[in-house]
């Protein structure tokens, strides 16, 4: 075919459709049929998706005649108006016609409180708009004719009567809910609002409960992560309750811009509280640092997303408080799952409660776009998953509190116990060591009274003893006798065998003397070279005493140390001894003078030839 004759065909083609769609239009110029919907005596509820159509006006700019006129109108597959982001109206219209043999009121509720504006246009069969009523979140709760906690409208129809619901939706920037209408009887609204606000009570009593709850126990720890807690449910609770309508019922019903305002804010608030806690609760800082500047970030993006009301709008700040719930909710899990490798309980129950929420959500989105049957869990899922998030999330503070006093409480009795180790450590170590001091005294106090090559007392310690001795006798009486003896011809042994021969014989003889002395208070002194003195306790007997020294001599001579310039042959001493009786009792005496006494009784017995004893009595 030439390229002209093609088109021609073309042309011709095109003049034929349009021929076509012009007869088709003026054929069907009036009103199209409407779905229809027959209420009987026994009806109690109908959900008008799937009995109604809906009609997309892109433009926005069509009014009722238009649309009853029009040629798009379209069955729904879910029984919700599709919501999203649309700059035009949808509309939604059904038929009901009064089969109950009686007058018949009913209510057509829309089971959301969000729709900006809502117009409901009851036309009878002829066209005619018999009843008009709006409502919407964009408007004052004063210009809804029936006041409730949903968008809803009275359906009143007469005896047989038929009438057309239309029903607009539009909005102020775009944002379309996705409303699901249902036509109620009045029992059946007033039943399905009651158990709607119990549900609501319920769970509205909870975080109520889960918040004062909080507040108390932050007020006794002063926890960080609960004060982020308990302003999260704050925020939470503060969105849940304006979302689901009390706001603008209960709290500011002439506010409708307020109402968004809270809305938006309370999304991103919640979003940064629950950033917050979940920081702390997670301790991402500590054990997830690199994650933790991204949940920073996020945390800040979403406290940044408040100021978003200021753009104008709704839509957009909506848009972005949405972003700003995604990416805390990646970031959430993100943090959550690497610390789950790292076997955190708190990150366990964070993926858990996060879960549940998320499931619940998830119910009610896919009820909305009709994948899931309308039931309790798919009405409440959003209800349902943040208190099971909530309870879990506090069950998780409260244990990890009780875990974390359970861990001061063991720090502390290590501690106490460390404490007491030591302490008894250190009682041991100062017993020792006072022990090792008393024992270096004893030792120090016996090396300054004693001669240290002998180990017989020195003479300092002599003139002390001698003194208290002789007092003692004074007071006492008794037998108390002195003695001075000195080694025979020893400047002749040092000559002969050495001076350190000398000193062995001296030590020698101190020993032997020593070991004679076994009564308590006798007691042996080096007075100087080799000259010993020997005191007697008072209470020996006086005519043992001249014998036991005479003993003292022949144990000295029995040593039988050879002493060749000795006329003797043997090493001896001489012996000089006062014996003071008891006759002499209660006199004052002169140490110096009993001494010299000694003294004498010694050169005597030099004088008498040595190795003798010579007697003072
Ligand atoms: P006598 O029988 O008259 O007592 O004669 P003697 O030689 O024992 O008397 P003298 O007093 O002349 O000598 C004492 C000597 O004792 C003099 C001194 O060298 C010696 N001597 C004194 N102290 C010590 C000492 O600690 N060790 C030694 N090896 N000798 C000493
Ligand atoms: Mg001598
Ligand atoms: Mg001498």
């Amino acid at each position: 075919m030439t390229r002209p004759a093609f088109e021609l065909a073309y042309r011709a083609f095109r003049a034929l459709l349009l021929l076509a769609w012009m007869s088709f239009v003026a054929l069907s110029a009036g009103a199209t049929p409407v779905p229809e919907v027959h209420l009987t005596s026994t009806f109690a509820e109908v959900a008008l998706g799937r009995s109604s159509e809906v009609l997309h006006d892109r433009m926005g700019t069509m009014d009722l005649e238009a649309v009853r006129r029009s040629q798009q109108w379209r069955k729904l597959s879910s029984d919700a108006v599709p919501g999203g982001y649309s700059h035009g109206v949808w509309w939604m219209r059904v038929r009901v016609t009064n089969s109950s043999g009686a007058p018949l009121q009913a209510i057509l509720d829309l089971n959301s409180p969000l729709q900006d504006y809502v117009q409901l246009l009851q036309v009878d069969p002829s066209g005619h708009v018999v009843h008009q009523d709006e409502a919407g979140d964009h408007l004052p709760l004063s210009r809804w004719k029936s006041g409730g906690r949903t968008l809803r409208f009275l359906v009143s129809l007469g005896t047989a009567e038929s009438r057309d619901l239309y029903l607009r939706l539009a909005t102020e920037d775009g944002l379309h809910v996705g409303v699901r209408p249902a036509l109620r009887s009045l029992p059946e609204q007033s039943q399905h609002d009651q158990f709607d606000t119990l549900v609501h009570a319920l769970y509205f009593g909870m975080i109520l409960a889960l918040l004062l709850y909080n507040v108390v126990l932050f007020l006794s720890t002063r926890d960080r992560a609960l004060a982020y807690y308990v302003l999260h449910l704050l925020a939470f609770g503060t969105w849940a309750w304006t979302f689901r309508g009390y706001g603008l019922k209960y709290f500011w019903p002439e506010s409708p811009a307020f109402n968004q305002h809270v809305l938006l804010a309370s999304i991103s608030l919640s979003v940064v509280t629950q950033s917050l806690f979940l920081m702390h609760y997670m301790r991402v800082r500590v054990d997830a640092p690199r994650l933790y500047p991204v949940l920073v970030a996020v945390t800040a993006a979403n406290a940044l997303a408040l100021l978003s009301p200021l753009l104008g709008g709704y839509a957009g700040p909506f848009f972005l408080a949405c972003l700003g719930v995604l990416a805390g909710v990646v970031i959430t899990y993100a943090c959550a799952g690497y610390l789950l490798r790292k076997r955190s309980r708190p990150a366990l129950i964070v993926f858990v409660s996060f879960a549940a929420l998320a499931l619940g959500v998830t119910m009610y989105l896919l009820r909305l776009l009709g994948a899931l049957q309308p039931n309790f869990m798919t009405e409440y899922g959003p209800e349902i998953g943040s208190a099971l998030q909530m309870l879990l999330l506090a069950l998780g503070l409260a244990d990890q509190m009780n875990t974390l006093r359970e861990q001061k409480l063991q720090a502390e009795r290590h501690a106490a116990a460390a404490q007491m180790a030591l302490v008894e450590q250190l009682d041991t170590l100062v017993k020792a060591r006072t022990q090792e001091l008393e024992q270096v005294n004893a030792k120090l106090a016996d090396l300054s009274i004693k001669d240290e090559l002998t180990g017989a007392y020195n003479k300092r310690h002599f003139t002390e003893v001698f003194q208290t001795e002789l007092a003692r006798y004074g007071r006492q009486g008794g037998v108390l006798s002195f003695c001075m003896f000195d080694v025979d011809f020893f400047k002749a042994y040092n000559d002969r065998y050495g001076h350190p021969a000398g000193d062995a014989v001296l030590r020698k003889v101190a020993a032997t003397v020593r070991a004679r002395l076994r009564r308590k208070g006798d007691r042996l002194f080096r007075l100087g070279g080799e000259e010993f003195g020997v005191l007697l306790s008072v209470d020996r007997p006086a005519d043992t005493v001249a014998r036991y020294i005479d003993g003292l001599r022949q144990a000295i001579a029995d040593l039988g140390v050879t002493h060749e310039g000795s006329p003797f042959g043997k090493l001896t001493a001489s012996f000089g001894l006062v014996i003071l009786g008891s006759a002499s009792q209660g006199e004052a005496l002169d140490p110096e003078a009993v001494y010299a006494l000694a003294d004498r009784q010694l050169y005597e017995a030099k004088r008498n030839g040595r190795n003798r004893v010579e007697v003072e009595a």
